[in-house]
């Protein structure tokens, strides 16, 4: 399954959400605050400065020196919240040791919470409400809705149940109506479970963990790993082994990573309907 096929498909949406604002006299803007010089923070902030100009939408970053104070970036904001030229607020991470996430969270307004972090956003998720929710789960579920397949029934065998893809699958699988098993680091007889998926599904960030003697003949393998190895950057799931068991699989660069900025992009739009805007 091609992510930048979709990617390039899903931008060309977006663009349209944004000129049709546009004719109403709304420029729509997200902004990042980045707080320190954290490398891989400094490279998605340009990404998505990028991304953003691709789709035609305003960006502003607010870089804040990594000594800054809890109440510095909380401050900064409160004010975000209450411009109104600001419709998404991205807060990147890590934040540096002096700074509280859960307090900066919860500093943030739930309706301009584009990357899906907030305690409100993650409850209504988790109580199967409409709401803001994070990109790269989103990625997963879209990539496979796009693809033509139905969730509904099937098993999903989801590896990973991190803070920021995994936990937040469970429910996107659950709300599709399929049938969730969670595997992790204390479950017993992995292989013995991905046997099983009709859907298996992968964050965890570990090189070659599913191997092909794990995957049942047919299944769709989503990949949601990001490796960093001498051969380059490459998934969970042993990907040349597995493509010739698998009904559908997600390459690994070009699968659910190539989705997850334009996926932001679009809840900038759903922010800005969730507002009452427009
Ligand atoms: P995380 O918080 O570290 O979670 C990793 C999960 O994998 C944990 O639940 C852990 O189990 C489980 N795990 C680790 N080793 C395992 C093993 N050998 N067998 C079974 N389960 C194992 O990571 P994350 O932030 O969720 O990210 C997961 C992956 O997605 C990473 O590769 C990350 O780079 C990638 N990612 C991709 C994107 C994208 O745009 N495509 C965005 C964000 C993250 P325990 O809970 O028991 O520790």
């Amino acid at each position: 399954m091609d992510g930048k096929a979709l990617a390039a498909q899903i931008k060309e949406e977006v663009k349209g959400g944004v000129g049709k604002l546009a004719e109403k006299g709304i420029v729509v803007k997200l902004t990042a605050v980045l707080v320190g010089d954290d490398p891989g923070s400094v490279v998605y902030a340009r990404a998505k400065e990028k991304a953003c100009a691709g789709v035609g939408m305003a960006y502003e970053l607010h870089h804040l020196p990594g000594s800054a104070t809890e109440a510095e970036l909380i401050g900064l904001i409160q004010k975000l919240n209450t411009d109104e030229s600001v419709h998404g607020i991205l807060v990147e991470f890590p934040l540096p040791k002096q700074i509280n996430k859960w307090r900066v969270l919860d500093a943030l307004s739930p309706l301009k919470d584009v990357d899906g972090m907030t305690a409100i956003n993650r409850g209504r998720l988790l109580a199967g409400e409409d709401g803001l929710f994070p990109a790269t789960p989103q990625s997963c579920i879209e990539i496979m809705e796009r693809y033509g397949i139905h969730l509904a029934g099937k098993h999903a065998v989801l590896v990973g149940r991190g803070e920021t893809v995994g936990r937040p699958l469970i429910l996107m699988l659950l709300g599709k109506n399929a049938t969730v098993t969670v595997c992790h680091t204390k479950t017993q007889d992995l292989a013995g479970h991905t046997r099983t998926a009709d859907v298996l599904i992968t964050a965890v960030g570990r090189a070659g963990l599913v191997t092909a003697d794990m995957v049942k003949p047919g299944a769709v393998v989503v990949d949601a790993g990001i490796n960093q190895t001498e051969k380059g950057i490459c998934g969970d799931v042993d990907f040349e082994n597995v493509k010739p068991i698998a009904g559908r699989i997600t390459p690994v660069p070009g699968g659910v990573g190539s989705l997850t900025t334009t996926l932001i992009m679009k809840n900038v739009l759903k922010a800005i309907e969730l507002q009452g805007i427009g």
